[in-house]
């Protein structure tokens, strides 16, 4: 049967006397630390406490030490990286517990979304953006409070977007790196996508078909921001093939879009039929536009351009 090492111990009595007075001496240091004083008088402790949970006590103090002196996560000496062992009182009954630390919290919500947030030829520090961040004004306040609602809502969003619409250098693409960040900061995956680039590479990749597995994963998404719309030139292919199948299998599916265009409903209309060849095409250009306006709020953003100060 197996022993505990002070019970195997007792057949030593020299080994075991040493022993004793080691862990005598560990209890002594350990109840005069004043971390552990504070907790002996907040929960009204005994020495037992201390002595029963000799290696406890001692796990929590040099963790503490070791986070007071912290470098970094990737050099956390922890048992468990990134967590620390908390004293938990309750019931009458001490324990320690491991929790997480606010660097490795930090650190798991960026990996979370990095993995929830993608983004096609965005600027990185557009999807660092917080609502914190954006200053109000008269021009985009009303912007700004839907785009917050709109991450409030977004659960029940049932397929209805936004569409912001300005001028160049208002705030629409700053705006919508805010709802992106709140958005995958909620759990939701986003992609945000600078239409005039994504046209270009899709075209680039027409013969390897690897624009059909993009296109699926633009489909799918929790919530899709398609930034700068009308200012590329879409081909009709692009127009009928691409950007036509994904806004239609979004709003069946009651998933939304956020749009970011220089144009109005009416002028965006008039470009995405630019490019038609007949009668048709220019219906179901039309047709395109008709659903982007169905299925969006549109807010026009408007003032100094931001760029210049
Ligand atoms: P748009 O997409 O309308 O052309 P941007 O969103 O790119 O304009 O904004 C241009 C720049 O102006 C941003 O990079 C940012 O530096 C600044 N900016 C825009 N909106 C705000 C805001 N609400 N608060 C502070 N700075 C802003
Ligand atoms: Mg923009």
């Amino acid at each position: 049967m197996l022993r505990s090492i002070r019970d195997a111990l007792k057949s030593h009595p020299t080994i075991y006397n040493r022993y004793q007075q080691s862990y005598a001496e560990q209890v002594d240091k350990v109840k005069v630390d004043p971390e552990v004083v504070k907790l002996i008088e907040q929960y009204e402790l005994t020495e037992d406490n201390v002595i029963h949970q000799l290696p406890s006590f001692r796990q929590w103090l040099l963790e503490r030490s070791n986070c007071d002196h912290c470098s970094g996560l990737s050099s956390c000496q922890n048992i468990y990286k990134g967590h620390a062992s908390t004293p938990h009182y309750d019931d009458g009954e001490l324990t320690f517990e491991y929790a997480p630390c606010n660097l490795y919290r930090n650190h798991q919500r960026e990996e979370r979304q990095k993995r929830l947030l993608k983004s096609h030829f965005i600027p990185k520090e557009i999807l660092n953006i917080g609502f914190e961040d954006l200053d109000k004004d008269k021009g985009n306040i009303d912007a700004i409070k839907a785009a917050s609602l709109f991450c409030l809502q977004f659960a029940n969003a049932q397929g209805k977007g936004l569409y912001f619409y300005g001028e160049f250098g208002v705030g629409k693409t700053y705006l919508m790196g805010a709802i992106a960040n709140k958005l995958s900061e909620q759990g939701q995956s986003v992609y945000f996508v600078h239409v005039p680039t994504f046209c270009r590479e899709i075209k680039a990749s027409i013969s390897d078909h690897s624009y059909i597995e993009k296109i699926a994963e633009l489909e799918k998404v929790d919530c899709l921001i398609l930034d700068d719309i009308g200012a590329e030139s879409f081909s009709p292919w692009i127009r009928d093939e691409v950007l036509g199948p994904i806004i239609q299998y979004r709003t069946q599916n009651e998933k939304p879009i956020l749009y970011t265009s220089n144009l109005d409903y009416d002028n965006l209309r008039t470009h995405l039929a630019e490019s038609s060849h007949s009668q048709v095409d220019e219906l179901k250009a039309y047709r395109i536009a008709e659903r982007i306006r169905s299925y969006t709020v549109a807010y026009k953003m408007y003032g100094e351009n931001r760029r210049r100060g």
